[in-house]
């Protein structure tokens, strides 16, 4: 309920600075052109003039032109700056905004729908997911053909979505397939770290910005699939829309989790279970020699609680 208050406001104060951005350009540039002219006609003008007149009139001339510049510089370096700057930093306070929000959310209602949800109702609900497969171009040396490949195939992506309904299942939870897109970002494709520090580092300004957007006001996850994380096999980053999950596939590393059962577990941190369990067969479980497809009903009951979790 306060992310549907809180979402639109964002949304109409990032249109605001937008368009007053796209306004101080239109004026300064607006501004600059004028002094140009001036300048122009003045110099036109100093040229008619008989000495000493036209010494004065080329001094107004080197006046106008410092004008003229410094309007330009002030335009360029200061004005547009200082946009740029409060435009990064209301992406900090959006973020702080949204962790407040997740706290009225919890002392209103969630506790209570938790609470109920421990007491055994357990109605049928959704989660909806976007999938956006990083790719690269690979050109083939003899023909000279480029294909794009995709971090992950059709079949190992439908195996992963199969264990992923499969296991919220055990909750009661539906998984909605919203799209599937292969997306470009081949830097990325090998080079996300799953660190708390890289919140607002590059890719994280990058998936943060091609999140899905809601769908009918339903709040949609973005899994970002991606060939190998450099530390991690997945990542879900606190107070995000979306998460990263590798192809095991493609990585020898001997992860205790299979793919499905990776992005379930980014999903439960995004939901709030925070924490890694030490039964290797529970999902949420950072050990490796056990099925990590289980969830317990505590952990039911926070996901279902968590505001990716609709009725409709
Ligand atoms: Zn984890």
């Amino acid at each position: 309920m306060c992310r549907l208050i809180l979402e639109p406001v964002i949304l109409i104060i990032k249109t605001f600075i937008q368009v007053a951005r796209d306004i101080a350009r239109t004026v300064c540039e607006w501004v600059t052109r004028t002094i140009r002219t001036v300048r122009e006609v003045v110099e036109k003008i100093c040229k008619s003039l008989p000495w000493p007149l036209s010494l004065l009139c080329n001094f107004v001339t080197k006046v106008i032109e410092v004008i003229e510049n410094i309007t330009e510089w002030v335009c360029r370096e200061v004005i547009d700056r200082i946009f740029e700057w409060v435009q990064v930093v209301m992406e900090y306070i959006y973020y702080i905004a949204r962790w407040v929000c997740w706290l009225i959310t919890w002392i209103t209602v969630r506790w209570i729908e938790y609470l109920l949800c421990r007491a055994g109702i357990e109605v049928s609900k959704n989660i909806r997911i976007c999938v956006k497969v990083l790719s690269e171009n690979i050109s083939n040396k003899k023909t000279g053909a480029v294909t794009i490949q995709p971090a992950a195939t059709n079949a190992e992506l439908n195996a992963m979505l199969n264990q992923v309904s499969a296991v919220f299942r055990q909750c009661n939870i539906n998984i909605i397939v919203e799209s599937i897109d292969i997306i470009g970002h081949p830097e990325f494709l090998r080079t996300t770290t799953c660190d708390f520090g890289n919140t607002f580092s590059s890719f994280w300004v990058t998936f943060s910005r091609e999140a899905c957007s809601s769908k009918n006001l339903f709040p949609v996850i973005t899994v970002y699939v991606v060939e190998k994380m450099t530390n991690a096999g997945g990542c879900a980053f606190p107070g995000t829309d979306w998460i990263i999950t590798n192809n095991p596939a493609n990585s020898r590393s001997g992860l205790p989790l299979s793919a499905g059962n990776t992005i379930v577990q980014e999903i439960g941190h995004l939901c709030d279970l925070f924490a890694h369990s030490s039964d290797p067969n529970n999902v949420m479980t950072d050990q490796p020699g056990g099925t990590s497809d289980q969830l317990d009903e505590h952990q039911c009951c926070i996901i279902r609680s968590s505001r990716f979790v609709t009725f409709g």
